[in-house]
């Protein structure tokens, strides 16, 4: 008998968790075959969110749960959840039901009848998102297709039901700074793409503030390309080159008219300009280091207070 594992990352979910928890009932009996574990992964919710899912342990052995001592992010709950799921097929779900629980079964039958190791979904579009927050998400995927070499899917949620073998994989990736959504592609496996309508939450608030995705947008593209670090070397060789034209021009003009260089003004423009271009660089190589730094500091992704 196949057992399936959801995996629910829960921040401050009190008031999604109920309809949630209807959800995955439902879909467990109208899956009698197979056998099901739901674990809930309570990152530091300052809510009731914790004696919530205990008060669903209590009446059924399906349910576990793993409670960090504080929050550590998304990323951080899917890895303690892979973790911990027993399951051979094992899925990630959100609490908001902003990923219809219903899906899975279809995702199981694709599993199971055709030869793919994951099915995961895209939203078909951003409904209900601010459009400079779309602009921006679609602008960080052609950016990141452009320079990476592992394929980031525009729209792909977090969403999905994989195979055992894939999700060994992943745990394999026990890096620090994680980027769920490279790591996904970056394992390889053939993957089925399922889209759906965008859905909004069912009740609570979004985690995700603009400035924090812009962040989260940066560590992705920084765990998955080097080729930000090209930039400086770039710069460095343009500036070569228009140096040189630059030398050439002025010493014929001395020699040809003889005229004095007016200094001033021009002189402090390209010193800020030059400037702004190192400082710049140099931003992006801090960037990198204080990534590498964490690393190998080999902190733990997250930390149990309890679990069951
Ligand atoms: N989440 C989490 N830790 C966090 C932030 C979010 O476990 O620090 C969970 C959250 O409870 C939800 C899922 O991640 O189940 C997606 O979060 P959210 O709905 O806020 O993101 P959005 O759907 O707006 O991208
Ligand atoms: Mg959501």
């Amino acid at each position: 008998m196949d057992k399936i594992s959801l995996i629910i990352p829960c921040y401050n979910e009190e008031q999604a968790l109920p309809f949630l928890y209807k959800e995955i009932i439902k879909l467990a009996e109208e899956m009698p075959d197979q056998e099901f574990e739901f674990i809930f992964i309570n990152d530091g919710s300052k809510d009731k969110t914790l004696d919530l899912i205990k008060s669903l342990q209590s009446d059924d052995s399906r349910v576990h749960y793993v409670s960090f001592s504080r929050n550590f992010g998304k990323e951080a709950g899917i890895y303690a959840g892979l973790q911990a799921a027993k399951g051979n097929y094992i899925s990630l779900i959100d609490a908001d039901l902003q990923d219809p629980p219903s899906l899975i079964k279809e995702m199981y039958v694709s599993l199971t009848t055709e030869s793919y190791d994951c099915v995961a979904t895209r939203r078909l579009d951003r409904k209900g998102e601010p459009p400079v927050r779309s602009f921006f998400a679609k602008q960080f995927y052609k950016l990141i297709n452009n320079i990476s070499d592992t394929e980031v899917v525009d729209g792909a949620r977090d969403f999905r039901l994989m195979t055992r073998q894939m999700v060994d994989a992943i745990l394999e990736m026990s890096e620090y700074n994680r980027f769920s959504k490279g790591i996904f592609g970056w394992v390889g496996f053939s993957t089925k793409w399922m889209a759906f309508e965008n859905v909004e939450r069912v009740a609570g608030q979004t985690k995700w503030s603009f400035v924090g995705l812009f962040l989260y947008s940066l560590e992705g593209i920084i765990a998955f390309s080097t080729r930000p670090l090209l930039i400086a070397s770039l710069f460095g060789i343009l500036f070569c080159v228009i140096a040189f034209f630059m030398i050439c021009v002025i010493i014929a003009k001395t020699l040809i008219w003889g005229d004095p260089v007016a200094g001033y003004p021009s002189l402090i423009c390209a010193i800020f300009f030059m400037g702004g271009i190192q400082l710049f660089c140099l931003g992006i190589l801090g960037q990198y280091l204080s990534k590498t730094y964490l690393e190998t500091k080999k902190r733990p992704i997250y930390i149990i207070k309890e679990k069951a």
